[in-house]
């Protein structure tokens, strides 16, 4: 039997800065399209190449750039509608994290005004669930960063999947912005955000992130735990607003300033958090190296500590690969 076959080919569509794509799991995979068109061309280009590339599948033939995948499979999904939607289109944000994969783009520029990202994309997806190509029921959407408070079209987005009953959003935030669009996701129990916070006080936030922003992250924080918790249907529907620790060598490596973030968590109301390590740009500088001590030494450490504080814990699913690993 061969892998002809990959989800992503058929169920996934990625909207990337520069392009659209089927993955956006690895730099692999085929581009789309580079927003050329106007969104009714790209709508279409996008409906005709995913048949395209399905009935290659059915043959025997993979696109070019997914030949090496290690993601491809021996079957196809029944269901060959739109699954996923990947939206990381924009780099504008309020936040200037030092670790940040776009610095290359921003410089470590940041600023609270809002700005409009690409409107052609909401345009595109209107066209797409016209022309039915969307799962509706089953549609789960990855909103990342940039920062979707500083993103003018983002109630627009959130409006046009919640009409459309979508199942799930999950917007990665830097939280400083409250946005009364996420709160409506929380109140409806149709999703969730990931705030990195990294720190458990406003000086150490300061110095991963470069704004003195933390008091107000907090806050804001605890007002979305208020809102998710207005959904009784949904069960512990208050685990959707998480607080996550990206482990920073020399900024955060140590278990005081573990044992502060997961008070303040606790303090603000959160019910979940998520610890990780700093992959973005460990992958890129230490393809090959040997995963530092510390992770799996402050790994453990949350996982003995959270349940003690009453919070669930998250381990993230890349790091926890990695670390299985044992090297970049
Ligand atoms: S085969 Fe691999 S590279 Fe190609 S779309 Fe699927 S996951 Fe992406
Ligand atoms: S919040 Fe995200 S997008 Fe913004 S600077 Fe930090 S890592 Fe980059």
């Amino acid at each position: 039997m061969q892998n002809n076959y990959c989800n992503f080919l058929l169920n996934c569509i990625s909207f990337h800065q520069l392009h659209v794509r089927f993955c956006t799991t690895l730099q692999l995979g085929q581009v789309i399209s580079e927003y050329k068109e106007n969104p009714v061309e790209l709508a279409n280009k996008i409906t005709d190449l995913r048949k395209s590339v399905k009935d290659g599948m059915e043959k025997g033939v993979i696109p070019e750039g997914c030949k090496d995948c290690i993601y491809r499979k021996t079957e196809a999904e029944e269901n060959d509608k739109i699954k996923r939607i990947d939206l990381y289109y924009w780099y504008h944000c309020n936040c200037g994290c030092f670790y940040c994969s776009y610095r290359d783009v921003t410089k470590g520029e940041f600023s609270d005004k809002v700005k409009e990202g690409n409107p052609v994309i909401y345009k595109t997806l209107k066209e797409l669930y016209k022309l039915n190509q969307i799962d509706k029921n089953n549609l789960h959407v990855n909103f990342g960063g940039g920062e979707l408070g500083v993103l003018k079209e983002f109630p627009k987005l959130i409006d046009l999947f919640l009409d459309n009953n979508v199942m799930n959003v999950w917007c990665e935030t830097s939280g400083i912005r409250y946005s009364k669009a996420v709160e409506k996701l929380l109140r409806r129990g149709k999703g969730g955000i990931t705030a990195a916070v990294c720190s458990g006080c406003k000086e150490t936030y300061k110095k991963i992130k470069h704004r003195d922003k933390y008091n107000q992250v907090m806050k804001n924080l605890g007002k979305y735990v208020k809102a998710a918790k207005k959904n009784k249907e949904v069960f512990n529907n208050s685990d959707k607003v998480v607080s996550k620790f990206i482990i920073l060598n020399g900024f955060n490596n140590n278990y005081e300033e573990i044992d502060k973030w997961l008070a303040e968590s606790k303090k603000y109301g959160l019910t979940q958090v998520e610890i990780s390590m700093e992959f973005c740009w460990g992958i890129q500088t230490k393809a090959g190296q040997k995963i530092e001590d510390y992770n799996y030494k402050i790994f453990d450490y949350v996982e003995r500590k959270a349940p003690e504080m009453g919070l669930k814990l998250r381990k993230n699913e890349t790091s926890m690969a990695l670390m299985e690993k044992g090297v970049y």
